[in-house]
């Protein structure tokens, strides 16, 4: 059993763990909240190191990720368990499952890189569960990958530690972040969890070098108000920089969530041209296929440089990182070193 990283030992066998900002304190033969970290006889246990539940060969532009290696592969591996308890979650079925009785097979991290290189993906990502929750093992996989030259991605929630993801930051290159709402409110009912951990990690993940990319979900009568998202567009120009690419995605309802409708497209433009409008660089739209507001456009010029159908990218008017039409230099990750 592999012993975690992050965590204190505490008095009569307990320990606190601090890989996520819930920092649960977890008594002898418990679980913390994430349900896959376990303190045995006062050591913390990472029980799902090295136990993959999804693996797959995705195009980079699934996670969303439009500036990080984009037109690329990734290979994409999930396990089960979740730190956040969402009520439209998306991928219910693993982030809801319990240990005993999922189904789950072994990949040491060697293998996974290997299996990486062998599918021809530039980079490996650690999505469909969060992967805060499994610290060690990308965190493992992410340093062999990195030393073969490839790009590595969490699709996280935000709500890893300072420390975690200091630790992290050596191996890890682009950190894709749901910024869910920009209320405490909605990140306590809906998600069991806080706004404010969220925008730090998203913050530092940047000073850090990563490449940052953020994904939010519009959810129609939750958090669709201009108001909100004027102040969610404002925060991210002023404190992760204009070049960061701003995913809004349409919502349809799942999981628990079925009181409500999809949200229109005319909701998502508007959000699109009041980003614009403040200054953002590079707004786009998800889950409303061949909406023109997939593509990339020359910030200066308003060239198309990158045509997006599904997940499918077409190069029009990018050399290297400029614009071939004006040459405004585009904010974008191409290759890593
Ligand atoms: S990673 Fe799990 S055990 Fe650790 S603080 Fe977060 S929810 Fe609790």
């Amino acid at each position: 059993m592999h012993e975690a990283h992050q965590y204190a030992k505490l008095e009569n066998n307990a320990v606190k763990c601090s890989l996520c900002n819930h920092r649960c304190t977890i008594q002898d033969g418990k679980y913390g909240i994430c349900g896959v970290r376990m303190n045995r006889q006062g050591s913390l246990k990472a029980m799902t190191y090295g136990k993959i539940s999804a693996e797959a060969v995705d195009p980079i532009e699934k996670k969303p990720l439009f500036h990080y290696l984009p037109g690329t592969l990734s290979y994409s591996l999930g396990s089960i368990g979740c730190n956040f308890h969402c009520e439209h979650c998306q991928n219910w079925h693993i982030s809801r499952a319990e240990l005993e009785g999922a189904m789950l097979r072994e990949l040491p991290p060697a293998e996974g890189v290997k299996r990486a290189i062998a599918s021809g993906s530039k980079s490996i990502s650690w999505t469909y569960n969060e992967p805060t929750i499994w610290h060690e093992y990308p965190l493992d996989m992410g340093s062999l990958a990195k030393a073969k030259g490839l790009g590595t991605v969490y699709v996280t929630n935000g709500y890893i530690t300072e420390e975690a993801l200091r630790e992290l930051a050596p191996m890890l290159g682009a950190f894709r972040v749901d910024l869910k709402a920009f209320t405490d409110d909605f990140y306590k009912k809906i998600c069991g969890a806080k706004l404010q951990p969220v925008l730090d990690s998203a913050q530092l993940a940047k000073e850090l070098g990563m490449h940052v990319e953020t994904v939010t979900l519009v959810i129609p009568g939750l958090n669709d108000s201009m108001e909100e998202q004027e102040k969610l567009i404002r925060w991210v120009i002023e404190h992760l920089g204009p070049e960061t690419p701003m995913h809004f995605s349409a919502f349809h309802p799942d999981y628990k969530m079925l009181d409500r409708g999809a949200t229109p497209v005319a909701t998502l433009e508007k959000i699109y041209k009041k980003a614009k409008a403040l200054g953002l660089r590079f707004p786009y739209l998800g889950n409303v296929p061949r909406n023109s507001y997939e593509n990339t456009y020359c910030p200066h010029c308003n060239t198309t440089l990158i045509e997006r159908q599904g997940f499918s990218s077409r190069f029009v008017a990018l050399d290297g990182n400029q614009c071939t039409n004006c040459g405004e230099k585009i904010e974008i990750v191409r290759h890593v070193s």
